[in-house]
C-alpha cells in the first residue's frame, strides 16, 4: 500500500474479525445525503432481525450541526429509511439503509431533493419513465494528484486512453472491478463499466431504473465507489473538471426514455420530448449541478465531447450535442435519448425530477419542496 497513506491499516488482520459470527445481530448502515448536497455520511446501528423492507427500521437520528444541515442550538435531525440494500463489505444479512433527512419540524432538509422526486415520479408513474445514468470519476490521491500520474508533469495527450487495456493506458481498474462487484452483490442495478478519456477518469452505469429508482441506485452505488476507494487509500473526484486544461471533464449523462418512446415510432415522443427541453435549458442547467450551474460551467466549454453551457442543440450520434439521440435508436425510431449536460456531482433526484417535470407533466408551478404528509 502506499507509504503517502498514513492512516493504512493492515486489511488481513481485519479480515479475521469481519469472520467472528454475530449471534442473530444485524448491522445496519445508515447512509445519507449531507448539507453539500453531495457528500454522503453514514452511520451503523445493531437490530436483532433482518429487515425486509425499509418501513421495518427505526427513524433514526443524527447531529446536524456537524453536517451542515443545522444550528448547533437545534441540531437534531431525522433519518427516515426509504431502500435496503445488501451489504457487500460485513456481508448478508447486513444491510445498507438509504435514508431520506428530515428537520424537527418534519420539513425535509434542504438537500433532500428526494421528496418531491418521489411525488413527481408518483405523477408520472403510468409513463413508466425509465432512466440510466453514466457517473463519471476521477481517481486521485490522497494529496489530490490524479492517480497513476506522473509526480511531475503530465501524461502524454488524451486519445489511447478510452476503453484502454494496458499499465500506460489505465490507472486504477482493480477500484473499478471492486466497485462493479460490490455494486452486484448490494443489488444496485448497475449495467456496465468502462476506462475514460482522460487516464485515471473512470465510469459506471446504472440503469435502467424506473422513477425513484434512479436516484436512490445512483447515490448507493456512489457510496460504494467511495467506500471501495477508501479500502485502496484513493479518493473518487465527482467533480465535473478535475483537470483544467486539455483533459476531458466528468458528465453524468442521463439516457431517458417513456413508454411511448419505447414502442414502435417513438421516436415521435423523442422528437416532441426534446422541444419541450430546449424551452427550459436554463432551468435545467440550474438543476444539473449542485452550485447551480457554476460546477457545470467550468465542463460545458463546447469542447472535449460537451456543448456550451449557454446553447442548447440536439443531434443523431452527435457527442458534442447537449442531447443525444443514439444512431441505433435513429435507426429503428424508438428507443430513448440522452441528456449529456448533467455534471458528475450533479443530484439524479433533481435531473430525473426535471425532465419528467419538463417532458411528462409540462409542469413547473407547483413548488418542491414542501411538509412531507407520509412522514
Ligand atoms: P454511451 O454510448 O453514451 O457511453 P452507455 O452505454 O455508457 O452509453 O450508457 C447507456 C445507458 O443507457 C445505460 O445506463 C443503460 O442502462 C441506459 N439505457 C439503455 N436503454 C435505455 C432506455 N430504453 N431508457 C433509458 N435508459 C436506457
Ligand atoms: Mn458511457
Ligand atoms: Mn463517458
Ligand atoms: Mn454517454
Amino acid at each position: 500500500m502506499s507509504s503517502s497513506n498514513a492512516a493504512y491499516t493492515n486489511k488481513e488482520v481485519l479480515h479475521r474479525y469481519m469472520q467472528l459470527p454475530t449471534h442473530g445481530n444485524v448491522q445496519c448502515m445508515y447512509i445519507w445525503i449531507d448539507g453539500t448536497g453531495e457528500g454522503l455520511r453514514c452511520k451503523t446501528r445493531t437490530v436483532d432481525f433482518e429487515p425486509k423492507a425499509p418501513e421495518e427500521l427505526p427513524v433514526w437520528n443524527y447531529d446536524g450541526s456537524s453536517t451542515g444541515q443545522a444550528e448547533g442550538s437545534n441540531s437534531d435531525m431525522y433519518l427516515h429509511p426509504v431502500a435496503l440494500f445488501d451489504d457487500p463489505f460485513r456481508l448478508r444479512p447486513n444491510k445498507l439503509v438509504l435514508c431520506e433527512t428530515y428537520k424537527y419540524d418534519k420539513r425535509p432538509a434542504e438537500t433532500n431533493f428526494r421528496l418531491s422526486c418521489r411525488k413527481v415520479m408518483d405523477r408520472a408513474k403510468d409513463e413508466h419513465p425509465w432512466f440510466g445514468m453514466e457517473q463519471e470519476y476521477t481517481l486521485l490521491n490522497q494529496d489530490g494528484h490524479p492517480f497513476g500520474w506522473p509526480q511531475r508533469g503530465y501524461p502524454g495527450p488524451q486519445g489511447p486512453y478510452y476503453c484502454g487495456v494496458g499499465a500506460d493506458k489505465v490507472y486504477g481498474r482493480d477500484i473499478l472491478e471492486a466497485h462493479y462487484r460490490a455494486c452486484l452483490y448490494a443489488g444496485v442495478t448497475i449495467s456496465g463499466t468502462n476506462a475514460e478519456v482522460m487516464p485515471a477518469q473512470w465510469e459506471f452505469q446504472v440503469g435502467p431504473c424506473e422513477g425513484i429508482e434512479m436516484g436512490d441506485h445512483l447515490w448507493i452505488a456512489r457510496f460504494l465507489l467511495h467506500r471501495v476507494c477508501e479500502d485502496f487509500g484513493v479518493v473518487a473526484s465527482l467533480d465535473p473538471k478535475p483537470m483544467p486544461g486539455d483533459w476531458n471533464g466528468a458528465g453524468c449523462h442521463t439516457n431517458y426514455s417513456t413508454f411511448a418512446m419505447r414502442e414502435e415510432n417513438g421516436i415521435r415522443h423523442i422528437e416532441s420530448a426534446i422541444e419541450k427541453l430546449a424551452k427550459q435549458h436554463k432551468r435545467h442547467i440550474m438543476l444539473y449541478d449542485p452550485n447551480d450551474g457554476q460546477d457545470n460551467a467550468r465542463r460545458l466549454t463546447g469542447h472535449h465531447e460537451t456543448s456550451s453551457i449557454n446553447d442548447f442543440s440536439a443531434g443523431v450520434a452527435n457527442r458534442g450535442a447537449s442531447i443525444r439521440i443514439p444512431r441505433q435508436v435513429g435507426e429503428e425510431k424508438k428507443g430513448y435519448f440522452e441528456d449529456r449536460r448533467p455534471a458528475s456531482n450533479c443530484d439524479p433526484y433533481r435531473v430525473t425530477e426535471a425532465i419528467v417535470r419538463t417532458t411528462i407533466l409540462d409542469d413547473w408551478e407547483e413548488e418542491a419542496c414542501g411538509y412531507d404528509d407520509d412522514y
